[in-house]
């Protein structure tokens, strides 16, 4: 049995847990094994199924409608001994960082975070993960009877399965031992770590008032906003979109970097997308050395036009 531990939002999953939920379909198939996918309290969110879930099991207890480490833990941990889990699968966002080791401990698993492969069943249980901020990779043998994965977010498709999964109700004692005062969310329409396109901008934007045509972008795009540390620091941007070493690690389709130097911690956190576009006015920046597209060009120059094609092209 293959279990998959589901985050949401707005009650709806998290697309990083569908795509956790269709990786532990596809394992599960190999394996000629089921996948559950297991929610903690609040409501079953709908595309489960499609995701890939034979089953659901939703664990009931007042404790589990708001997120605590603990109480999810031992939720999850439990509902893996009564089904006979033999690995845990979650994706690697802030919960499931916190919650991967936790179960771990709880259940003897085996843990492996940062999973960016399939496991290789050829000779053992064999994951790609990444490591020192995606400047290297390992290959890790799990050997225990259970495994814990987290995945990194947009490494993997969501698949479309089309499964009608029966759902069970559970229900474990938890005890709580935090309670969260208040929750300051992140505005923006797309969550950073969930978005296929990010359009960012650093320092070389001047200030925070010329923030509107990066908006303007990432709006016709659909993409997310995100920005470099300085600009964080001095507050012309929210911290939660701060990516880098000590910020967000994202890994989209397309990521813009807009006035960014490319310091080598800020590409920690960005380095592993999948394309990324530089414009800068500078063409010795380092940014140009990952880059696969890049714009020698002053931002404000160029920008504009990129809107105005982009428009052009989405017919608005
Ligand atoms: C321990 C540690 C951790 C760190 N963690 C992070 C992190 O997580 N994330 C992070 O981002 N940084 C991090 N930093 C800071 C990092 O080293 C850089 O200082 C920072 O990334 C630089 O931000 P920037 O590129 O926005 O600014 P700058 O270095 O000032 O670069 C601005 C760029 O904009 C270009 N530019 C200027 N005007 C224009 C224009 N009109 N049009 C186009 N381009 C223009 C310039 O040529 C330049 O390349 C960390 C540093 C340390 C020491």
């Amino acid at each position: 049995m293959i279990a998959v531990y589901i985050e949401r939002e707005n009650g709806r999953a998290k697309k990083s847990s569908l795509e956790a939920l269709s990786y532990a379909k596809n394992l599960a198939v190999k394996n000629s094994a089921q996948s559950i996918a297991i929610v903690a309290g609040g409501e079953v969110p709908s595309d489960l199924g499609d995701a890939g879930a034979d089953a659901i099991v939703h664990v009931t207890d007042g404790n589990l409608n708001e997120f605590t480490p603990e109480g999810h833990a031992t939720a999850i941990s439990e509902v893996c001994k009564q089904k006979g889990v033999t690995t845990l699968i979650m994706a690697g966002t802030y919960a499931g960082k916190i919650l991967a080791p936790i179960c771990s401990v709880k259940l003897k698993a085996g843990c492996v975070t940062g999973v960016v492969s399939e496991p290789d069943l050829s000779n053992g249980f064999v994951v790609r993960k990444s490591c020192f901020s995606n400047k290297a990779f390992t290959m890790v043998n799990v050997k225990s009877d259970r495994k814990v994965l987290s995945l990194i977010p947009n490494s993997f498709e969501v698949g479309s399965f089309g499964l009608t999964p029966s759902v069970e109700s559970i229900s474990v004692s938890t005890s709580v031992l935090t309670k969260s005062l208040e929750v300051d969310k992140v505005k923006g329409k797309i969550p950073l770590t969930e978005a296929e396109l990010v359009v960012s901008a650093g320092r070389g934007m001047k200030g925070p008032e010329n923030w509107g045509m990066i908006e303007e972008l990432a709006d016709i795009l659909g993409a997310a906003t995100a920005c470099s540390k300085p600009v964080a620091d001095l507050d012309w941007r929210p911290h939660g979109e701060h990516v880098g070493q000590t910020g967000i690690t994202i890994k989209p389709n397309l990521y813009i970097a807009i006035g960014i130097s490319g310091a080598i911690q800020h590409l920690a956190g960005v380095s592993s997308s999948k394309v990324i576009c530089v414009i800068n006015t500078d063409p010795e920046a380092p940014f140009f050395k990952v880059a696969d597209y890049g714009i020698v060009g002053d931002a404000f120059e160029v920008v504009p036009k990129l809107i105005e094609r982009a428009r052009q092209l989405k017919g608005l």
